[in-house]
């Protein structure tokens, strides 16, 4: 088994890629039981921070690292909250007062117009210099609700009408909201390319 460092402390995130890499001969460790901290997240893209944090680990540790950044992107806003999506109304992972938020921001805006996605990215890095990451992402296309729905779910579930759906993403069942989101896409991706 070749250890793989997840540059990610959330325990839901590491049971699904657990889950997703299991036949794959990768064993994966959260980058906290190896005493590495938090990465700055200085980049103006996803697949920016994403790769920051996977060279970091990879760097204090001498892993092979894998590193994931998502959010949610609102046409409307242009992009917004992007890269601020767990800290759009202020204090990290607030997500009742970043719903709150979303919902002013959007206040008025036409049905037509509230076109929204989900995207995640996923890098994995053999080591620190290594030049060429395998890369993938997903995206989860919907719009945004002007009112929150469902209980399931995190962040912006209750906000998120995926397209195709009648229900918001809060009021799916877990196994269907992990195999359509943005996660789930971006993972099937990179099994895909570890072959
Ligand atoms: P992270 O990078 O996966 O931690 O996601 C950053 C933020 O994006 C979260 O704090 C949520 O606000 C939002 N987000 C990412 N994925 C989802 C999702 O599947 N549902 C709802 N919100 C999400």
């Amino acid at each position: 088994m070749t250890q793989v460092v997840l540059a990610s402390s959330n325990p839901g995130k590491l049971a699904e890629f657990r889950a997703l890499l299991a036949d794959s001969g990768f064993e994966l460790v959260p980058q906290h039981e190896l005493g590495v901290d938090d990465a700055a997240e200085t980049g103006v893209t996803f697949v920016e921070n994403a790769l920051l944090k996977a060279r970091h680990a990879a760097r204090a540790t001498g892993l092979p690292a894998l590193a994931d950044d998502s959010g949610l992107c609102v046409a409307a806003l242009h992009g917004a909250p992007g890269l601020y999506s767990a800290r759009y109304a202020g204090r990290h992972g607030d997500n009742a007062a970043n719903n709150i938020k979303l919902l002013q921001q959007m206040q008025g805006v036409p049905e037509a117009q509230r076109g929204a996605f989900f995207i995640c990215v996923l890098v994995l890095l053999q080591h620190a210099e290594d030049p060429a990451p395998i890369i993938v992402e997903g995206r989860w296309h919907g719009r945004v609700l002007d009112a929150p729905r469902g209980a399931h779910g995190f962040g912006y579930d209750p906000l998120f009408l995926p397209d195709g759906q009648t229900v918001s993403s809060a009021e799916l069942a877990a196994e269907v909201k992990n195999h359509l989101s943005h996660r789930g896409q971006a993972l099937r991706r990179l099994r895909e390319q570890l072959g």
